[in-house]
């Protein structure tokens, strides 16, 4: 998830997603004319307005702390963590791998509502035990509170929360088979989705449309959350032992730099059936110069075919990152995410072999996913 970076905290890049401005926005408003004017009748609107900003930005450094705590319980644990960026629903850390056995899971996974926790009741317990303005006692006392709603919203059993991670790490550790325990937290946290939307709807009915919205929302983002998780986990496994020359599309084809777009686009792409050939340095025969693939040549405006040449419309090889044959695939779409590449580039001693592209990655894993569907059936006939 991209956002606007604010700053680094322990090396760590923090960054702002556009949904957080929404959320912020929200919290303050409605705790500045729900929850404080409630409680607090004396208060002038504009108290209410500062303690409330105060208190929703204090809530979302709770939030970051939390976030801090995964973050670095995975760098203790040898796993890079890049960046953190706050957004709609709370926070989410960028890690470059993954826990290497349940235990470490748990815990990376763990540790953030358990930071929550500790900071609602240090807060609650500084609310009530302190001597302190009525406006700082009042803004300790929400913290409390939603530090520690936090902590259990977080350890819900679904898969995109850290309770949904503590799950499948538990049954990971039960069944050795990281992959299945995946699936099971991500099918457990499809009913806690839905339950939400159920609730949603139920707060609609009996009047009371925002908390209704609100909590259909939060259902339908653990939904999507628990699949993402179960698909990711299937791909990370069925990538781990792949390298990059088993990912890519093998080259079928060259195109001269100095051809139109209409003869490429009927030569070229008709002919080898492939969606990218690559384009030959001028005069230099089959060396490298660049990569053409049928969705460049749709990003063209058709009358210009005729006149705008292959050269023109390529992305140059000096833009496409490089990769050797026997680079292992997930470090491949680990660089093609970091250098925000849509195509890299296999090549050996100078030599283009192939490209690998989403629909290439795409085209591998149904292709295990075959594989596995057809071991499958005849250990069944078996
Ligand atoms: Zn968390």
């Amino acid at each position: 998830m991209n956002g606007i970076r604010i700053g680094r905290l322990f090396g760590i890049k923090v960054a702002i997603h556009p949904s957080w401005f929404v959320i912020l926005g929200l919290f303050t408003f409605s705790l500045a004319t729900g929850f404080f004017p409630r409680a607090y009748s004396a208060w002038s609107p504009a108290e209410a307005w500062i303690v409330a900003a105060v208190a929703t930005l204090l809530l979302f450094a709770s939030v970051l702390a939390h976030e801090l705590g995964h973050s670095l319980v995975a760098r203790a644990q040898g796993i890079p963590v890049t960046n953190i960026t706050l957004f709609l629903l709370g926070g989410v850390s960028t890690m470059e791998k993954e826990a290497t056995s349940p235990g470490r899971e748990a815990l990376m996974a763990g540790v953030g509502p358990l930071v929550s926790l500790v900071i609602g009741l240090a807060s609650w317990a500084a609310a009530n035990f302190v001597r302190a303005p009525l406006q700082v006692q009042a803004v300790l006392l929400y913290l409390g509170l939603a530090n520690v709603t936090l902590a259990v919203f977080n350890l819900l059993p679904a898969l995109p929360m850290d309770g949904g991670r503590v799950l499948s790490a538990l049954l990971w550790w039960r069944s050795h088979d990281r992959v299945q325990a995946t699936r099971g937290a991500a099918a457990v946290g499809r009913v806690v989705g839905y339950l939400f939307i159920a609730l949603g709807v139920l707060q609609v009915l009996g009047g009371s449309p925002f908390g209704g919205v609100w909590l259909g929302l939060i259902g339908w983002v653990i939904i999507q959350g628990s699949r993402a998780g179960a698909a990711q986990s299937v791909m990370r496994r069925d990538l781990a032992d792949a390298t990059a020359s088993r990912l890519m599309t093998k080259v079928a084809g060259w195109l001269r730099p100095f051809v139109t777009l209409s003869s490429a686009a009927q030569q070229g792409f008709r002919d080898f059936e492939s969606r990218c050939l690559a384009v030959e340095a001028e005069e230099e025969g089959q060396v490298f110069d660049g990569l053409m693939c049928a969705r460049d040549l749709a990003f063209e405006p058709r009358p210009k075919w005729a006149v705008r040449r292959v050269r023109d419309a390529m992305v140059p090889a000096r833009d496409i990152p490089v990769v050797a044959p026997d680079k292992p695939a997930l470090d491949v779409l680990r660089l093609m995410q970091t250098k925000r590449a849509d195509r890299v580039a296999v090549i050996s001693k100078g030599r283009l072999l192939g490209f690998v592209d989403a629909t290439s990655v795409d085209r591998y894993l149904r292709m295990r996913e075959a594989d596995r569907q057809r071991l499958e059936s005849r250990l069944k006939a078996a």
